[in-house]
């Protein structure tokens, strides 16, 4: 009887699984957050404890800048940044902040752009179609922020919670027609020449369908090629590769210290350069979680973004040359907030939306160069202005 019922099961998970293979690539796909369409809305977060918020000295915003440091919040609008303002106690790293502005978001071929848009026109300074990564709406590769300072000399950097080969950072880095070519923005890498950069996407370097191990060509190249934060952390000198996930590092609380020792490591790399450098980091799962409508996540994903703003502060305030840049690419979730309470931390959030809306984004400058940041910006113009203040053109 057992026997019998047991084959029963058997043939049932084996029907099952016939009729479900097809699905599994897309289960295990790198944009699974957004293809798993079941969205379980959190409204409420629930106040835990609060970090300390340091005050630093302003610099003077009119003097040019040696080095920058690109802090993009990934679907970061004002609701995200304030929900978790109000979730520790009334305060941010972020509110060090005095000279404010928006970005507009939209891409060449959408209102509400993508991330690789909306990355491409930071790093490369022009508007292009959703999906493109460094290329313009000719899918003609345009030169990065990266590559420009590379040839002048500067140090570059690129840190991101995600797969490192993903939209928002590859646009630093790669020239693809289609963001989901994962493995060809990972070989771009080894055409690129930047000195540190720290996300997941293990993946995509070392199992590949080409064969190549891109890890093994890294190494070959002079690079350190690490997993673990820990070991990461030590590094005091080179070039740095950290591997810390196989796709994208897991949400907080789950991911632990990553994104702030990821930040430190790489601006003590980077400040080694005579020339200056320019880092771009990336608090990439505040989309991720706004997609989800998880005001938790979204709080808890800011909140870590924001600490590792105080640890460029605690850099910048003393070095004295370096202009910060906070901004988003573009807002997720259409969030808004309908309650919440300095005291306690608790925020209630609505979204309007599971994916990208089209309103715009503030921008946040600390350091020479901040008071070139105010008003309303096409976001191409950003990017110009970055280059333009390291006189990169
Ligand atoms: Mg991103
Ligand atoms: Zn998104």
């Amino acid at each position: 009887m057992i026997m019998r019922q047991l084959k029963f099961y058997y043939y049932r998970f084996l029907v099952i699984a016939i009729l479900f293979a097809p699905l599994a690539p897309n289960l295990f796909a790198q944009e699974q957050y957004k293809e798993n369409k079941k969205v379980t809305t959190i409204e409420e977060y629930k106040g835990g404890t609060f970090y300390p918020v340091q005050q630093y000295s302003q610099v003077d915003s009119k003097k040019s800048p040696k080095n920058i440091i690109l802090m993009i919040g990934d679907g970061m609008g004002l609701a995200h940044i304030y929900a978790a303002m109000t979730a520790n106690g009334g305060s941010l790293f972020l509110q060090n902040f005095i000279n404010c502005g928006f970005s507009k978001t939209y891409s060449s071929s959408d209102y509400i752009t993508d991330s690789a848009a909306g990355a491409t026109a930071l790093a490369c300074g022009v508007k292009s179609y959703n999906g493109a990564i460094g290329v313009d709406p000719d899918k003609k590769p345009v030169a990065n922020i990266c590559e420009l300072a590379g040839k002048m000399g500067l140090k570059t950097g690129l840190v991101s919670t995600s797969a490192i080969n993903h939209a928002t950072p590859a646009c630093f880095v790669a020239h693809q027609s289609s963001r989901s070519s994962y493995e060809d923005i990972s070989a771009d890498f080894l055409k690129a020449n930047i000195d540190v950069f720290i996300g997941g996407g293990v993946k995509s370097f070392e199992n590949r369908k080409d064969g190549r191990n891109l890890s093994k060509e890294l190494k070959d190249k002079g690079y350190q090629v690490l997993y673990k934060i820990e070991d990461i952390k030590k590094v005091q000198s080179g070039k740095l590769a950290g591997l810390t996930a196989e796709e994208h590092n897991l949400p907080m609380p789950e991911r632990g210290e990553m994104l702030v020792p990821a930040t430190e490591t790489a601006i003590n790399l980077l400040s080694q350069s005579k020339k200056g450098f320019f880092l771009m980091v990336e608090g990439s799962e505040i989309d991720f979680l706004a997609h989800n409508n998880n005001t938790t996540g979204v709080v808890k994903e800011t909140l870590d973004f924001d600490r590792a703003i105080g640890a460029a502060l605690a850099f910048a305030s003393k070095n004295k040359e370096t202009l910060i840049i906070v901004l988003a690419d573009h807002e997720t979730g259409g969030m808004t907030l309908n309650g919440g309470n300095n005291k306690s931390g608790d925020v209630t959030a609505k979204f309007s939306s599971t994916d990208h809306t089209g309103i715009c984004v503030p921008v946040f400058a600390y350091g020479p160069g901040a008071d070139q940041f105010g008003g309303f910006m096409e976001n191409t113009e950003i990017g110009m202005k970055m280059q333009q203040l390291l006189k990169l053109q």
